[in-house]
């Protein structure tokens, strides 16, 4: 429902890359099994979750990738998403990212196109944070028999080169799920969040007792204080105790505890 709402970062709302294609990415698991699939750089895939959980039910794979992903997904008869609109396109591609990290990667794709090679640039120091807009999907679940499950799926992140591929369909990075430890769904710079694998960090705490909150907020500490990274989490114990904490300046996410009203809000702290 959220990817095809057009009002996240995620199915028809995720965001472009600098030419002008929107390539998505997705992933599920499930901890009884720790059964895991997932798409990276999909394209034209109504819902890239199903994707990637036909990924982890019909191939015996993890992970695939690019057109032999987004191939997969017409095989098995999931539905198209238009491509983006001339407009869209273009201005995906002519987006001018005035400081930081992101002009970085813009100055890149823009010596690439004009065909230098060689060129070098050093990697950012920090992180950009995420301008306030539309927000990547995540979920994690609990069900009656004890089951976790932790899924999530974006279109990346504002500005990036063709190809890039963040967090999201990394296991252990973007979500990870164990029925004897937790399920972590999250959201952020992808670059930041692969560096310190989050998803799996958070469960290990977890796995060795900690609290949800606990476990949440030390390894958000440590990737904000170890390397300026910016992120997000879904957090939820096996025996339903449950976290959703940030270090960007909002997060919009719900949860329901199985009885009266879900409860919905853009700020978790
Ligand atoms: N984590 C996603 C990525 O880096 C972006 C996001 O969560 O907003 O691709």
């Amino acid at each position: 429902f959220l990817e095809a709402s057009g009002l996240f970062n995620a199915g028809i709302g995720s965001r472009l890359q600098l030419d002008g294609r929107r390539r998505m990415d997705a992933s599920i698991m499930e901890g009884r099994r720790l059964q895991a699939g997932a798409v990276a750089a999909i394209q034209q895939v109504r819902h890239p979750i199903t994707a990637a959980r036909l990924v982890m039910e019909q191939t015996g794979h993890v992970l695939l990738v690019g057109e032999q992903a987004t191939r997969f997904a017409r095989f098995v008869g999931l539905e198209c998403q238009a491509p983006p609109s001339p407009a869209q396109q273009l201005a995906a591609r002519s987006v001018q990212p005035l400081a930081g990290p992101l002009r970085r990667s813009w100055r890149l794709y823009k010596a690439m196109r004009r065909g230098r090679t060689g060129r070098r640039l050093s990697p950012p120091r920090t992180f950009a944070r995420l301008p306030a807009e539309r927000e990547t999907v995540g979920a994690v679940a609990l069900d009656r028999s004890g089951r976790l499950a932790a899924g999530a799926s974006t279109g990346g992140i504002s500005v990036m080169l063709p190809g890039r591929v963040g967090d999201t369909p990394l296991i252990g990075c973007g979500v990870y799920a164990d029925d004897e430890a937790g399920a972590v769904s999250m959201t952020g710079i992808g670059e930041s969040i692969i560096r310190l694998a989050v998803a799996k960090a958070i469960t290990d705490r977890l796995a060795a007792g900690a609290g949800p909150g606990s476990a949440l907020r030390q390894v958000l500490n440590s990737l904000v204080t170890r390397i300026h990274g910016t992120a997000g989490a879904l957090v939820l114990a096996p025996d339903g105790r449950f976290a959703i904490r940030h270090s960007t300046s909002r997060m919009c996410g719900g949860y329901w505890t199985g009885s009266g009203s879900p409860v919905i809000r853009d700020r978790f702290r």
